[in-house]
């Protein structure tokens, strides 16, 4: 007789790391075999859905230190891949400096998968739907390799994605805003397209912020991204060149409506 899902997965090892280096050793040494295990909320529809198997050994990251949590530092802040995205929805460190992040958190799935579900493993899945807000504030992903610490923007990994490393933590810089000031008004939106009350991922998920000078009524900032299941947008560059110093009524919208719409048509 055929083994039920749960049988199965009771028949993998569960591995527990002490440290980063030894997990990314242990992942890379046990290849094709082993498999970080994060909230498993997406794993989970894989093995379910037969997409995938289930590893022999599932390693667990939930004892290496620094893995969970949000913290404050000068430049910005970090925030642990393991970190429940409830835990990243409820944080006011979070809503307060990067709003569109705290909006795609509670876009995600309901409140029981996301006491679960992390933000590493919506990262590294590359279809999460809080990639295109991070990727709005120019995150970076510190990754550990087994030898070192290594760190890159999120919109560089999209494009290129290595296996083998373990996600550690994302850090969101606060240079971001600093061009901000009292005159400034500020706009965000988040949006997806795409049936969710059984998990797939979103046809398009859209993220937007920027800030308009209310003195002189141009924009000082416009940042949009968008991201897929289809394909990774990693960034519609030209959104912030093209809008920056421009009026919001005079050029903005007959500029930047039209290329936004090509770019989701396409
Ligand atoms: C009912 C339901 C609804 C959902 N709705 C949504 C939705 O609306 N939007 C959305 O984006 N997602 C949705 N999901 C998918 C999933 O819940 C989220 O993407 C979640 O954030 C994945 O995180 P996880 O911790 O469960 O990842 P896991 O399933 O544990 O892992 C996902 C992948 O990331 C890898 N990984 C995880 N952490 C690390 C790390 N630190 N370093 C290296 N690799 C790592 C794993 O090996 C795996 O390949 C839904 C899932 C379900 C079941």
């Amino acid at each position: 007789m055929a083994m039920s899902l749960q049988e199965r997965e009771h028949s993998s090892f569960v591995i527990q790391p002490a440290t980063a280096e030894e997990a990314a050793k242990l992942l890379q040494s046990l290849e094709g075999e082993a498999a970080i295990v994060a909230g498993g909320t997406l794993l989970r529809t894989h093995w379910e859905a037969g997409t995938a198997a289930i590893p022999r050994y599932m390693i667990d990251l939930g004892g290496l230190p620094g893995i969970t949590g949000i913290t404050n530092s000068d430049s910005g802040l970090m925030i642990g891949a393991m970190t429940p995205l409830s835990v990243c929805r409820a944080s006011s460190l979070i809503q307060n400096a990067f709003p569109l992040l705290t909006e795609a958190c509670r876009s995600i799935a309901a409140p029981s998968i996301r006491n679960l579900a992390t933000l590493g493993g919506n990262i590294v899945s590359a279809i999460g739907d809080a990639i295109p807000a991070l990727l709005v504030y120019e995150a970076v992903l510190c990754w550990h390799d087994g030898m070192q610490e290594q760190r890159e923007l999120l919109a560089d990994w999209l494009r290129q994605p290595r296996k083998g490393r373990i996600l550690l933590r994302v850090e969101l810089p606060f240079s971001y805003t600093e061009e901000m000031n009292s005159n400034m008004k500020r706009f965000t939106a988040f949006h997806k397209i795409g049936r969710r009350e059984a998990f797939t991922p979103s046809v398009v998920t859209a993220a937007v912020d920027g800030w308009l000078d209310t003195s002189t009524g141009c924009w000082g900032k416009f940042a949009l991204r968008l991201a897929g299941a289809k394909r990774q947008r990693p960034g519609w560059k030209r959104s912030n060149s093209c809008c920056r110093g421009t009026r919001l009524e005079q050029h903005c919208f007959p500029k930047c409506t039209p290329k936004f719409c090509m770019n989701l048509s396409r």
